[in-house]
């Protein structure tokens, strides 16, 4: 029985199926010597991929081994992914580790997968009550057709419209838009003529009006309401309004201010640069010993002990921007801005006055401005008045911030010679001066003996402008 047995296997083995047993024996060997003397290589990611045409192709990466060991530092890769050329591209990684190799291939294609866009947005199609909808065209932007607005079909119905377009390689987009019979839009008020406006008391104020325009009805009327009271100085609104048929509204509103008539001899002393201990202190003794008010258009300098008593002695404190450098004030409007909005709250917060009375540092015709911002003045001139300001030149140099001015008798003559009983006068002269402290006293009574009156700017006093010249 036993022998039997062992010569059953002796059989099968000396048989036919010898050769079989020797191929599977070197089969396992090779496959063992594959796997453990081999090196080995898989990839991350797909063997193969698709990827829309003119996005950033990013390998995923593979790992390589050798005897359990990371061996990525020994693949070479051969092969790139143009994302801009339609085609299937294969990225071959090598790992070579001397006299062994192994490779595996990544296969990669580029496709324009991506629908092409339609630009519209998801609002409706507003037309005007019993009008056809006009507004057809569409832009559409594929990625790799570029601009196929041409190809955007549109078929229309009397509540929506449909667009679609097809790109080259198939890929459809449809976007559709809902009409809508109604009138969204405000009537567009222009003012005729300017935002601000001054007129002179006791004149008859002739208003200029405003323009209406509408998108979907004509000869809108405009309502006006007018409180202009030029028997009496002050800041009225005009205000203007107009309805559409579809009830929508708008409302815009001018600003006039009744100023009194120029008062031909008046002299407006006016001290700029200031606050200075020594000279602004004497020169507000000298006008309160002689019963007169000035203006003074301050800085950002000199103590605040001096500002408020400007203020408190009843003379019109005025701006002159805090920082009166005009490589800053005239960079930019912001910074101009910026820097008189600075003084301002410097004598809002020491005498709670908001002042809205202005001059520019060298003027509104300097030139000087041209060096930092060309046209400057023109802007500045406009938009100071259409935020509340007033400003206001002169007339009467007093020329104390000249280097040839050395003198109180300079300062003097300068004043008297230009002095006139034909023009309203608005002297210039600059508080910061010992010179122009001394020859204030003189000045003055000049002025009483030759029956010139003195005043002071207010809100209500006709600006005195130059020409611009930036
Ligand atoms: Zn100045």
């Amino acid at each position: 029985m036993k022998s039997r047995v062992i010569g059953y296997k002796r059989r099968i083995i000396s048989s036919n199926n010898y050769w079989l047993l020797i191929f599977f024996l070197v089969s396992i060997a090779f496959g063992i010597f594959n796997y453990f003397l081999m090196p080995q290589i898989t990839l991350k990611g797909e063997n193969r991929e698709i990827i829309d045409y003119g996005t950033t192709y990013t390998d995923k990466g593979y790992k390589a081994t050798f005897l359990h060991k990371n061996v990525n530092n020994l693949v070479s890769i051969k092969g790139t992914v143009n994302t801009k050329k339609i085609k299937t591209y294969n990225i071959i990684y090598t790992v070579d580790i001397g006299f062994l190799k192994q490779s595996i291939v990544r296969k990669v294609t580029v496709k324009d997968i991506s629908a092409p866009k339609i630009k519209v947005n998801n609002k409706p199609i507003y037309v005007c009550p019993g009008k056809e909808n006009k507004q057809v065209k569409v832009v559409a932007i594929d990625n790799h057709d570029g601009d196929i607005s041409k190809n955007v079909k549109v078929k229309q119905t009397k509540n929506k419209i449909v667009y679609t377009v097809k790109d080259k390689a198939g890929n459809v987009t449809i976007k559709k838009k809902k009409i809508k019979y109604e009138d969204i839009k405000k009537p567009t008020l222009k003012l005729n003529g300017s935002k601000v406006i001054t007129t002179f008391l006791n004149e008859e104020y002739k208003d200029a009006g405003a323009s209406v325009g509408d998108n979907c009805d004509k000869d809108l009327k405009i309502k006006t309401s007018n409180k202009v009271d030029s028997k009496k100085l002050g800041e009225y609104k005009v205000t203007y309004s107009a309805t559409d048929k579809a009830g929508n509204t708008s409302t815009i509103s001018r600003t006039v201010r009744v100023v009194e008539h120029d008062k031909i001899g008046n002299v407006y002393l006016t001290f700029d640069d200031g606050p200075r201990a020594g000279t602004t202190d004497v020169i507000l003794d000298i006008l309160k010993e002689e019963g007169i008010k000035a203006t003074f258009f301050v800085t950002n300098n000199g103590p605040d002990e001096l500002i408020k008593r400007i203020y408190d002695e009843g003379h019109t404190l005025a701006l002159h921007t805090a920082s009166h450098n005009y490589a800053i004030v005239y960079q930019s409007v912001d910074n101009y801005f910026n820097d008189l909005y600075s003084v301002a709250n410097r004598v809002k917060r020491l005498t709670g006055y908001d002042s809205k009375i202005i001059r520019f540092p060298g003027g509104s015709s300097n030139t000087i401005s041209r060096r930092y911002y060309n046209g400057i003045m023109s802007i500045l001139t406009t938009e100071v008045i259409n935020r509340g300001f007033h400003y206001f030149d002169w007339n009467v140099d007093a020329r104390d911030a000249e280097s040839a001015t050395k003198t109180k008798e300079q300062v003097y003559n300068n004043v008297v010679d230009k002095l006139s009983k034909d023009k309203v006068n608005v002297v210039l002269m600059h508080d910061i001066k010992s010179y122009t402290r001394d020859a204030l006293q003189d000045i003055i009574t000049y002025g009483k003996e030759n029956g010139y009156t003195f005043d002071k700017i207010s809100m209500n006093t006709n600006m005195i402008r130059q020409k611009v010249n930036n």
